[in-house]
């Protein structure tokens, strides 16, 4: 499979960028290629103007309370600070696709992920032989057919852990900068699928002081754990005081069209002793909440009962004191 032709600019600051994408609406933006340049080949949604941000260093910081967008998952793996501060996060990005993918794959690629589905994630010839879908070409959805709404499936680890974590993400647009929760930024739809505007750019994560008070864990299922996409992600914080929960976030990841801050559940335990009985009935409600289609290798009945699985991992996870550097 060809890549379409395409103009490839090279901008060195974020300025630039911005601006080349208001001269260029017609374009997408470029960190490690390890997403955009598939879906290119497959001929999903292409742009006539590719704007490469491998130039613009000063998105590359790394700091446990603020990440560049163009930190590679591989860097974010590797650093001590953020082993030390927030261990969930360093974790996450090792956990993602395969060593070669994280060498260039990078946080803001990740967090812009497009959403999978079985019946848009194919070539261009497979896709015309159902003819196509809403997401790409088509009017209809083989998912389900009786929406206008389409249902692809979010597939991207590290927003799970960095909504548990309360962060926020910063973007750059004409008129300035403007950061959003990230528990805000995500819409249940697999099309419309964020609070970006197509003018701006993401430019940093930013994480509270506060987010290395939690102990929190991210488990995650996948078909072959050498390089898959998840099936199903569970992130959670959780913060103590003395016997008691004083905080709890949950977040079901990779199982809708966005990651789900499922608030009842972890509020409910609040004041409350973190027991194996409190976990086996939190991980239950999970499985009652998650709402998984058909789109994916595994089977919705079979990702939402491992949501319960993998809820009572990540809690106990959690209560020992979350993940360590291997
Ligand atoms: C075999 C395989 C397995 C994978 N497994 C996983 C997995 O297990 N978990 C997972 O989460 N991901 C997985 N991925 C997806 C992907 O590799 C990673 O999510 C990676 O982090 C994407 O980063 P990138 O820099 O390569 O993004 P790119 O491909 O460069 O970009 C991806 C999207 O983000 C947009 N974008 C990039 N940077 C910015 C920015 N700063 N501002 C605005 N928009 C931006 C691009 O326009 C594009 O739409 C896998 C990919 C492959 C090929
Ligand atoms: S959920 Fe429906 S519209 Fe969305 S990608 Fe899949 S088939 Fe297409």
């Amino acid at each position: 499979m060809l890549l379409p032709p395409f103009q490839l600019h090279e901008p060195t600051t974020v300025a630039e960028a911005v601006a080349l994408r208001q001269l260029h609406p017609e374009s997408d933006f470029l960190a490690g290629g390890t997403d955009l340049l598939p879906n290119y080949k497959w001929q999903l949604n292409t742009r006539p103007h590719v704007i490469g941000l491998h130039k613009v260093d000063e998105l590359r910081a790394i700091s446990p309370t603020k990440i560049g967008a163009l930190a590679t998952l591989k860097q974010m793996n590797m650093d001590g600070a953020l082993w030390q501060e927030v261990p969930v996060v360093a974790q996450t990005a090792g956990l993602i696709a395969s060593p070669l993918i994280r060498n260039s794959g990078t946080l803001g690629g990740n967090l812009m992920l497009e959403n999978r589905c079985f019946f848009f994630n194919q070539s261009y010839v497979w896709r015309e032989s159902i003819d196509f879908c809403l997401k790409a070409g088509g009017t209809a959805c083989h998912v389900v057919p009786q929406e206008t709404k389409c249902y692809a499936t979010f597939s991207a680890d590290l927003p799970g852990p960095l909504i548990a974590l309360g962060a926020t993400f910063e973007l750059a647009g004409p008129s300035g900068t403007r950061r959003v929760p990230a528990v805000e930024f995500y819409k249940n739809d697999g099309i419309d699928r964020h609070a970006k505007r197509p003018d701006e750019l993401l430019t940093f994560v930013h994480l509270p002081p506060t987010a290395s008070q939690y102990r929190a864990s991210y488990q995650k299922l996948r078909q072959r754990e050498s390089w898959d996409f998840p099936e199903l992600g569970i992130a959670v914080a959780l913060k103590m005081k003395g016997e008691t929960v004083e905080d709890l976030q949950i977040v079901a990841n990779a199982l809708e069209c966005a990651p789900k801050l499922l608030r009842d559940i972890g509020s409910g335990l609040r004041g409350k002793k973190l027991t194996d009985a409190a976990i086996d009935e939190a991980a239950a409600a999970v499985e009652t909440q998650v709402r998984p289609v058909k789109n994916t290798n595994l089977s919705p009945s079979y990702r939402k009962r491992m949501a319960r699985v993998f809820t009572k991992r990540a809690l106990l996870e959690a209560r020992a004191g979350g993940p360590r550097r291997a």
